[in-house]
């Protein structure tokens, strides 16, 4: 199955580079930002596929206030890879309507479940809502 346009897998037109480490997808640079220790976050940023990469942070020692901490995080990676020139900027624009991350794996925060257990709660779509937001609002 083709992953969903504006998935976090999709590699980035350009790497973010931070601290000295480059992340080749948004879900690399979310993942590795869970953990405090350089180490563990290089050793994410070379995992081939974004699915390694969100397995390894799964395993992740969370850095005390991640859960304060992780909106901001996608907030960055998001603005970086839509930001106006890009090659993601130009599919986010051309995208009318609502946008929502529709998945099978229990994520009713970041999307929207559509398995039979989560599908009459609505999950707060946060990645599509900024994305949306960087759309609308016509963020640079
Ligand atoms: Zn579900």
């Amino acid at each position: 199955m083709t992953e969903w346009i504006f998935s976090n897998f999709r590699p980035l037109d350009k790497p973010i580079v931070y601290e000295g480490l480059s992340y080749p997808t948004v879900e690399h640079f979310y993942q590795a930002m869970k953990s405090p220790n350089p180490t563990y976050r290089s050793m994410i940023a070379a995992c081939p596929f974004p699915g390694h990469a969100k397995m390894m942070g799964r395993h992740a020692k969370l850095i005390p206030n991640w859960n304060q901490v992780k909106k901001r995080v996608m907030w960055y990676a998001l603005r970086y890879k839509f930001a106006p020139g890009t090659t993601h900027r130009e599919k986010l624009d051309r995208a009318t309507g609502p946008i929502v991350e529709r998945n099978m794996w229990h994520d009713n925060e970041w999307g929207d479940c559509q398995c039979h257990k989560c599908r009459n709660k609505p999950g707060k779509n946060l990645l599509g809502q900024m994305l949306m937001y960087i759309r609308d609002k016509e963020i640079t």
